[in-house]
């Protein structure tokens, strides 16, 4: 058995001190009935916590860190940056850089805004849209979450599905009237719910590949669809790529899927593992921003040097060639834990895009939330403790996706693949 007593002491000490302990609510192991670990230090595909335990990592800071922990390129310019000063709230050459970066990569965007977090884009995205439309309704999909900014905490996925939590209180009921729901992969319902209020609405936000509710690709022609239907009703069509973004393909999911949206929110990766957001589409509506525009939106810290460095620094190395070897290794895991959950007749259900996946225990075929509700959690959580005991570090719940970094070796797809079967079989016991 690990020793995780020096975890314990520290979550001891931080429990009195901040809501459950955390400073975002999954890291608290809601819903695996353990206490969470304090990770000390992390490298390559590898994190250690307080005790010395040493993991493979799947959640890699719940996805930026594309190029694993601690790459000594991302390290090295951070440093550099800093020691010519942290912030001065003036513009400077990091934040053109990355722009230039983004810019050329993802189909849809001209010109963009840095931000501070996934949650600042997307909330500035739909004021964006509302402002630029003159239409106050949105269209979100169940089980998608897109930060906890008001609008957006209605039927979400990730934190709020894995403490099970109604609608958020605090989030006025006459802005919630605003955010319509429907299901994910569904465009009958999109459609007729268009067909009803399609002229009051600014947009519809969508992730997509879904990667709230575990993870969950569209279906063929979901995405077109909803290119098609906001065309149609003058309303605009928002990728939420905070996850996606440069996970699921060099040019994002818009570029793997091909289909443009109006505008793209991006976080995570393009922070290189610190705090960054950004927002951008067509000229044309970007230019409705301050000071082009009359449509407000400003930070103290946005575009703060170290992140732009942290940032530019990982969009550099990455090449497409790493997207070729994100599948080969995704491919791989997925037949490994097929072909062990087979042995021991645990029904499971796989779904991948690109470097990010989800394992879901259930026979169905996961495309909406609904289906990812039909997990076992019970399962889950008998897996995820045999998995942190052998080494592995996976999100905690069902409703969280898998993340591979580019120091992901063979070696180590192996070694989980064997831990999951060992899971497997104790499960089945
Ligand atoms: N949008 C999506 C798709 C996300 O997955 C997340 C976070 O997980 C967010 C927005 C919010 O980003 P942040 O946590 O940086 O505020």
């Amino acid at each position: 058995m690990r020793d995780f007593s020096k975890s314990i002491a520290a979550y001891k000490e931080a429990k009195p001190l901040m809501p459950g302990g955390v400073n975002s609510p999954v890291r608290s192991f809601p819903s695996v009935d353990l206490d969470p670990i304090y990770m000390d230090h992390g490298k390559g595909s590898k994190v250690y916590d307080l005790d010395g335990n040493e993991y493979i990592d799947y959640v890699l800071s719940w996805g930026p860190l594309i190029l694993g922990h601690a790459d000594e390129k991302v390290v090295e310019f951070i440093k550099k940056t800093a020691e010519k000063g942290t912030s001065f709230g003036s513009p400077h050459v990091l934040e053109t850089k990355l722009a230039q970066l983004v810019i050329e990569r993802v189909p849809s965007i001209e010109k963009i805004r840095m931000v501070n977090s996934g949650t600042e884009a997307t909330m500035s995205a739909i004021r964006l849209a509302r402002g630029y439309t003159g239409r106050d309704k949105i269209l979100k999909f169940e089980g998608s979450y897109h930060g906890s900014a008001d609008s957006l905490l209605i039927k979400a996925g990730s934190g709020v599905a894995t403490l099970g939590l109604p609608d958020s209180p605090g989030v006025p009921a006459e802005l919630a009237k605003d955010t319509l729901t429907v299901p994910y992969n569904d465009a009958d319902s999109v459609a007729e719910v268009f067909k009803q209020v399609g002229h009051d609405i600014a947009c519809v936000i969508v992730e997509p590949v879904a990667g709230n509710m575990g993870v969950v690709p569209p279906i063929p022609g979901f995405l077109e669809s909803l290119r098609k239907i906001t065309k149609e009703y003058g309303a605009l069509l928002i990728f939420d790529e905070v996850m996606t973004g440069f996970r699921v393909g060099y040019h994002c999911a818009q570029g793997y899927y091909n289909v443009t949206p109006d505008l793209t929110t991006l976080g995570k990766v393009i922070g290189g593992g610190l705090p960054v957001g950004a927002y951008g589409g067509k000229n044309e509506i970007m230019s409705q921003v301050a000071p082009e525009g009359p449509v407000y939106q400003a930070g103290t810290l946005s575009g703060n040097p170290l992140a732009m460095a942290a940032g530019y620094m990982t969009l550099s190395q990455l090449t497409p060639k790493d997207y070729v070897a994100f599948r080969v290794k995704a491919d791989r895991l997925a037949e490994g834990y097929k072909e062990a959950a087979e042995r021991y007749g645990i029904p499971l259900a796989v779904n991948q895009a690109g470097a990010m996946m989800g394992f879901f225990f259930t026979d169905q075929k996961v495309i909406n939330y609904k289906r990812s509700k039909s997990s076992n959690l019970d399962h889950f959580k008998k897996y995820f403790a045999a998995m942190i005991e052998q080494g592995i570090s996976l999100p905690p719940s069902q409703f969280e996706g898998l993340f591979l970094s580019t120091k992901h070796s063979m070696e180590d797809i192996e070694k989980t693949i064997h831990a999951a079967e060992n899971a497997f079989r104790k499960i089945a016991e």
